[in-house]
């Protein structure tokens, strides 16, 4: 059981941003910076094309002088993205300061294939691995395990581990995967792909804080021990994210919907709204013991670059 702190009660910095589906109060607190003792990390996606890859870089950029933990960037649906996700790891491995990781997949792939996916990345010198399952192919209706591949997650961490003694990460879930057979059997899962030599779990983004941190009680409770590392997705398409949340299982509570409302057609309103939201997030989680935060970028840097600000996470002044 960790240490909790009320939202409300205990700390004054914090909102109330997960009580009974209401907006949350407008007499929401603005604080100083967190304490000196957050870590991040940021996440990407490899680009598809050179406008792309421009925009990609300048992201990196400008998020590099906040001294990330590592940076990560994701594999494609059935290892569509294999050269691309290699190209963007090694590029940031060699013109960068940052650690990066790179994600891999089991789908639609051998495990020959995967080891030799991952081989290249210990030549190459990188050894954090975010190791998935991955997702189906859109034209499949379920995932089904490649014939002679890694059936799933735990299965790829057991076969990396005999390529390389790689750093691992993986997926987790506080409002369970949603294949998952309950909550229970998800964590069950999880503890598998520690036993195999997981030593960090990213989770699935969500956005009530108490959600994460039930999961976390939960994982504590059934014996998880390792740093589990809340994903946290600034959301600047609402109604984009609203449809994806579905398909992740991911609650949007009313009170975001309440946010959100009115500003389809106002992008920059929804970028200040966006911003505001992820760093009550942030402080809230921080307030009740949490100082790793994973940040999905979507490739860009703004809305981290802003959060990591208010969360005291700074660029030396020599980069300001
Ligand atoms: C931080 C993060 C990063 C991600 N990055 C990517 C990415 O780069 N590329 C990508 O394609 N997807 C990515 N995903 C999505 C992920 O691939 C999907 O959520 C996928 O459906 C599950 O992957 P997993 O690694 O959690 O799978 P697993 O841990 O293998 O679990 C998947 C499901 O199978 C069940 N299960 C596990 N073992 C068994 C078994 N032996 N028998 C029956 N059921 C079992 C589990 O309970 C769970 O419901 C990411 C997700 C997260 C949270």
């Amino acid at each position: 059981m960790i240490h909790r702190v009320s939202p409300t009660e205990k700390d004054p910095r914090i909102m109330n941003v997960s009580r009974g589906g209401r907006p949350p109060s407008p007499a929401m607190m603005i604080a100083a910076p967190l304490p000196d003792d957050v870590s991040v990390s940021f996440e990407f996606f490899p680009p598809k094309s050179d406008a792309a890859a421009e925009t990609l870089w300048n992201a990196i950029k400008r998020l590099e002088p906040l001294n990330p933990a590592y940076v990560s960037v994701t594999y494609g649906a059935g290892g569509t993205t294999r050269e691309r996700t290699h190209n963007t790891v090694t590029r940031i491995a060699n013109e960068t300061a940052m650690p990066p990781a790179a994600h891999l997949t089991c789908v639609g792939a051998t495990r020959e294939e995967v080891d030799a996916v991952a081989q290249s990345y210990w030549d190459a010198g990188v050894r954090h691995i975010v190791a998935l399952r991955g997702d189906p192919p859109a034209d499949a209706s379920q995932y089904v395990p490649h014939p002679g591949g890694y059936d799933y997650a735990s299965d790829l961490v057991t076969g990396l581990k005999n390529i390389g003694n790689f750093e691992i990460s993986v997926a987790a879930y506080p409002e369970s995967h949603p294949e998952a057979q309950s909550a229970e059997a998800d964590l069950d899962n999880l503890k598998k792909k520690i036993d195999a030599g997981a030593t960090r779990a990213i989770t699935q983004f969500f956005f009530d804080p108490e959600v994460f941190l039930r999961f976390l009680d939960r994982a504590r409770a059934a014996g998880i021990t390792i740093p589990i590392v809340p994903g946290i997705l600034p959301v600047t398409n609402f109604t984009q994210t609203a449809k994806f949340a579905k398909m992740c299982g991911t609650n949007v509570p009313d009170w975001m919907h309440a946010l959100f409302e009115g500003l389809d057609e106002d992008p920059e309103s929804r970028k200040l709204v966006a911003a505001s939201v992820a760093a009550e997030q942030c402080r809230v989680l921080h307030a009740n013991g949490i100082n790793a935060f994973h940040f999905y970028t979507m490739n860009k840097a703004d809305l981290c670059y802003a959060i990591c600000h208010v969360m005291g996470v700074r660029a030396p002044a020599a980069f300001q």
